[in-house]
């Protein structure tokens, strides 16, 4: 089944989403403040946060919106940026470390202020545990949780034992203790998204679907041209991510695709969920191409996992997934699997995000390449480039900037394949302990 039409992909979010906005293709040549191009959580929030400084906004998005990465992830809304940022002190001081730790916070608290102000139904629960594989992990998760609490972290953190592990957080053998956080939680990031946009289009957003940009025409007013027109504007935000291809020859190489799959079980009994997920958390573990889950508003199991740089998705997503499903829970080997689809996650060579303006053309900004952990991520990321763009400066842009964007060796052809072969032996490295 092909994920990627220009349809969104035909999974449990789709299924399950309210009021699906639809939103008219570009068939004029129209004039802004500033173009944004993609319509996932960084596109809509940067619009949102220009268009609440009265600039004026157009966005374009090629499919619909949500289509991406935005609209099919695990919906894990989990603190921090998605890496160890202390191995980037040496590009941002010790000052900007501890601007990023905070920001992995303040970035959870954004989401959960957006959606409560905005009243967006999207299902939003909180409560995280990160799950160890291992003895070694779980003795991280130990030193994560005190450096939590001596940092005076103001949410409830519990790590848990590896025997009670069944019984406080999830009833799965596999697992060496895991670390509860309930300032971390899970959502519905389909009806996040489009909420968002409905959001900006109410604050005067112009969003137009279906209305993939073909050419950029650079200059101090920048052009952006679509089959059904051009948009004239005096700043270009890139928020395409995965999806950015080679419409900015400046910025591909820098964000690779990976494959990431996601299956859902029918519903559950409210007795079964609850034996499974006693506390309705949100779940990931600690493996090279992780095993990320949680139960959705209707009790199914969403459950989530690979990372493939193959470009290539497995042809059965449940045949491929569902046996990762059932090493965790064995006892769910007669429930049915409802949905399967899948979604491209960004990486980063340093797996750091990518926020930024093109050197040779100043008035181009862009945040891409969250590496799996963009959904707090993409809305910081949102509000930077507002600032940079509205005042001109950020301080928090000029941290993220200062972290190298490095691009992928190998060039077009050669990129995917090196990585791959990097995670295998990775994996390998995994299995041989
Ligand atoms: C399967 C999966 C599971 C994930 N799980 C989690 C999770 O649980 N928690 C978490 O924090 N993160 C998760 N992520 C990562 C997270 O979803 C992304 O980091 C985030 O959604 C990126 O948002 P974005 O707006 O930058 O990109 P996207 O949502 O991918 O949006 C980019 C948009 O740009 C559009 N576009 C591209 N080119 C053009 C063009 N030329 N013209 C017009 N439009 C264009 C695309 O159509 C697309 O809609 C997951 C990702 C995947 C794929």
């Amino acid at each position: 089944m092909n994920q990627y039409t220009q349809e969104h992909a035909r999974s449990y979010y789709a299924a399950s989403a309210h009021g699906m906005a639809q939103f008219p293709g570009l068939t004029a040549d129209l004039e802004a403040d500033v173009c944004v191009i993609g319509g996932g959580f960084t596109g809509i929030n940067t619009a949102i946060e220009l268009a609440q400084c009265g600039l004026s906004v157009i966005l374009l998005e090629g499919r619909r919106i949500g289509w991406g990465a935005s609209g099919r992830n695990g919906g894990q809304l989990i603190r921090g940026i998605g890496h160890d940022v202390s191995g980037f002190a040496k590009h941002i001081g010790a000052e900007g470390v501890r601007y990023l730790e905070r920001a992995g916070i303040e970035s959870v608290e954004l989401v959960g202020r957006r959606i409560r102000e905005h009243g967006i139904d999207c299902d939003l629960r909180w409560g995280f545990c990160e799950l160890a594989n291992t003895p070694a992990q779980f003795a991280g998760l130990a030193s994560e949780y005190a450096a939590l609490k001596e940092s005076g972290y103001a949410h409830e953190t519990r790590l848990v034992e590896p025997g009670q592990v069944r019984t406080h957080v999830v009833n799965s053998g596999v697992y060496a203790g895991g670390l509860v956080d309930m300032g971390s939680g899970h959502l519905h990031p389909l009806n996040l998204v489009l909420g968002e946009a409905r959001l900006a289009s109410s604050l005067g957003v112009q969003i137009f679907e279906q209305s993939p940009v073909l050419e950029l025409i650079h200059g101090d007013t920048v052009q952006v041209r679509c089959a059904g027109g051009t948009v004239r504007a005096g700043s270009l935000v890139l928020a395409c991510n995965a999806h950015l291809e080679e419409l900015e020859p400046k910025l591909s190489g820098k964000v690779l695709p990976a494959g990431s799959y996601i299956i859902a079980t029918e519903p559950l009994s409210a007795d079964v969920a609850a034996q499974l997920i006693p506390h309705n958390l949100a779940l990931c573990d600690q493996k090279v191409g992780l095993d990320y889950y949680r139960l959705s508003a209707d009790r199914r199991l969403l459950f989530g996992g690979a990372c493939h740089y193959s470009g290539r998705d497995p042809r059965d997503i449940t045949a491929y997934m569902r046996p990762q499903m059932l090493k965790v829970f064995p006892q769910l080997a007669n429930v049915r699997i409802d949905y399967q689809w899948g979604g491209k996650i960004g990486i980063t060579a340093n797996r750091f995000p990518q926020v930024g303006r093109l050197r040779q053309h100043p008035n181009v900004f862009y945040a891409q390449g969250y590496s799996g952990h963009g959904l707090n991520v993409t809305h910081w990321c949102a509000k930077l480039l507002g600032e940079a763009i509205q005042a001109g400066h950020s301080k928090g842009f000029d941290v993220f900037s200062a972290v190298p964007h490095m691009t992928f060796p190998g060039g077009r052809a050669l990129r995917s394949p090196l990585l791959a072969l990097g995670m295998l032996w990775y994996r390998m490295r995994e299995v041989l302990g």
